[in-house]
């Protein structure tokens, strides 16, 4: 048999490479991984983690300006955007620490280097070439921004995070998570922002009362949204980024902006890894190609996370990984190997207010199930009875007429991520309406308006 440098070696330090490296090697595997960056990946560095921490200096802005209503009186702080990315970059490379010190103990090599794959067993990075009985791809994604005139103006989602100074002016492209993220937090910071999206809603694939109802709240908080348009071109002027937006119509309307941000989607990371000479397949959409137990075309090489552009969130690589190293080592000693199921996996856009879903949106479950219940609900929270916000909070429920099973979770209200969590569990367990009918809610909450919903809509 023949003798490898190591068990395990991943390529990629982001959420899927950390979690599948350190796992296997608690488990007695001699794991290497490489990661050319800093690790921890895209959700550590310029993902979720500095987004979500944004997100909560933006909410201070309405905090701040609905305390009045309960009788805070005085000058409202305003914001210092250098000490906010100073202590965001400190909390970023705390992390970063942290990753490294896990993997360590656990007994991974971790080699700071670009790797590429050479063939079936053998990687190659800057000085050194390593031999392994399995090889893991987990190199993520980088956005893509399509051609334009004046696409060396734009920036990306990965540079939002340290722009200097503050952009003023905000022109976001694009209407799905990050362009609906971006241009709420920095609406919030203080930034005028103009969202320009292509549909006329955001967010596609979500439900579509979702889609209407964030597009309203963005735009009572400022977002100043134009659908159904297109950038026709960017040039730099004196005056700032001279933006040409065209409408269905053709009509053109000029906006000038200090900052341009494009976030159409991103790619998955496979140039120059060396896959298609190694053998390794990729699909129509440049992604490895891998089957059940995310292998690839190569037995020996694995693949997961956004380098596989199935569901591009962190928790889908974590748990991706965790399926590979059962897969590859053996369940831990009395449990059943982990599976990785796609279904009714929850997700929430950090817009403000933030959305949280779980199952289908009401088009996808008539579909799939034919016979739907809706029951829907619309309300001013508590908290703005007295804070003069004009914002309202969506729920919604989808349920199969034949088996009552809740199919379908919608939110779009303050602190949705953390609300439909829970409710994502009882929805994998199968909680039918009744089931959601019989539990008592938890008073005065805007979650319990979803175990009150008697009336179908
Ligand atoms: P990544 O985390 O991207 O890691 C890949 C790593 O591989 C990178 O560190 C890269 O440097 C390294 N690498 C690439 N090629 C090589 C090579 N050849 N050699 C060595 N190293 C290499 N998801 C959520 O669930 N919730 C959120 O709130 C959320 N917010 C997001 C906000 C933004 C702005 C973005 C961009 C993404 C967000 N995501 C969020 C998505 C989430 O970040 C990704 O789904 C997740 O990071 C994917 O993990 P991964 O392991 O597949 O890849
Ligand atoms: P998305 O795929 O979510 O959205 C891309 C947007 O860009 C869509 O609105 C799309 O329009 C538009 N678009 C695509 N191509 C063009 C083009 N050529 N011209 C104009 N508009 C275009 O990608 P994101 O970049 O927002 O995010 C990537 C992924 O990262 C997300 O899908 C998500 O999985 C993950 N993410 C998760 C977050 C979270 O969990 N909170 C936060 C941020 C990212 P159309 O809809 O018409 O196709």
């Amino acid at each position: 048999m023949q003798n490898f440098d190591f068990d395990l070696f991943v390529i990629g330090g982001g959420s899927g490479g950390v979690r599948a490296a350190r796992m296997a090697a608690q488990r007695g595997a001699r794991v290497g991984l490489a990661e050319a960056a800093a690790m921890g990946g895209t959700c550590v560095n310029v993902g979720c983690i500095p987004k979500k921490l944004y997100s909560y200096a933006a909410h201070y802005a309405d905090a701040f300006e609905e305390s009045r209503g309960f009788g805070w009186v005085g000058e409202a702080p305003v914001l210092d955007w250098e000490m906010l990315k100073t202590n965001r970059a400190r909390e970023i490379t705390r992390l970063n620490g942290i990753y490294n010190q896990l993997l360590t103990g656990a007994g991974v090599k971790i080699i700071t280097s670009w790797a590429t794959l050479q063939d079936a067993h053998t990687v190659q990075m800057d000085q050194q070439i390593f031999t392994a009985k399995t090889i893991l791809i987990a190199t993520g994604g980088t956005p893509t921004v399509p051609a334009v005139t004046g696409r060396e103006h734009v920036v990306t989602s990965d540079q939002m995070f340290d722009l200097k100074p503050f952009p003023k002016r905000l022109l976001v492209v694009g209407g799905g998570y990050i362009a609906c993220e971006f241009a709420s937090i920095f609406n919030g910071l203080g930034a005028h922002v103009t969202l320009v999206h292509r549909g006329e809603k955001v967010l596609t694939g979500f439900d579509d009362d979702v889609r209407s109802f964030i597009a309203t709240e963005m735009g009572k908080t400022g977002v100043n949204l134009q659908l159904n348009s297109e950038i026709a071109s960017i040039a730099k002027t004196a005056a700032g980024l001279q933006v040409d937006v065209k409408d269905r119509s053709g009509n053109i309307t000029r906006v000038l902006a200090d900052t341009v941000l494009y976030a159409t989607g991103r790619v998955p990371n496979t140039n120059g890894l060396g896959l298609e000479t190694a053998g390794v397949v990729l699909n129509d959409k440049g992604a490895v190609q891998v089957n059940g137990h995310y292998q690839t075309s190569l037995p020996s090489v694995y693949a997961i996370g956004d380098v596989t552009a199935r569901l591009q969130l962190t928790p889908v690589a974590l748990g991706e990984a965790m399926v590979v190293v059962d897969h590859l080592l053996g369940a831990v000693t009395g449990r059943k190997p982990r599976s990785m199921s796609y279904d009714f996996v929850p997700t929430a856009v950090f817009t403000h207010p933030n959305i949280g879903t779980v199952g289908y949106s009401e088009a996808q479950a008539r579909q799939k199930f034919g016979k739907v219940s809706v029951f829907r609900s619309d309300f001013k929270a508590l908290k703005h009875t007295l804070s003069g916000s004009p914002e309202r909070t969506l729920m919604k429920l989808l349920v199969d007429d034949a088996t009552d099973r809740v199919v379908g979770l919608h939110m779009v209200g303050p602190d949705a991520g953390e609300i439909v969590q829970g409710f994502a569990v009882a929805m994998k367990a199968g909680a039918t309406k009744a089931v959601f009918d019989s539990t008592i809610g938890i008073h005065p909450t805007a979650a319990e308006e979803f175990v009150t919903m008697r009336e179908p809509v």
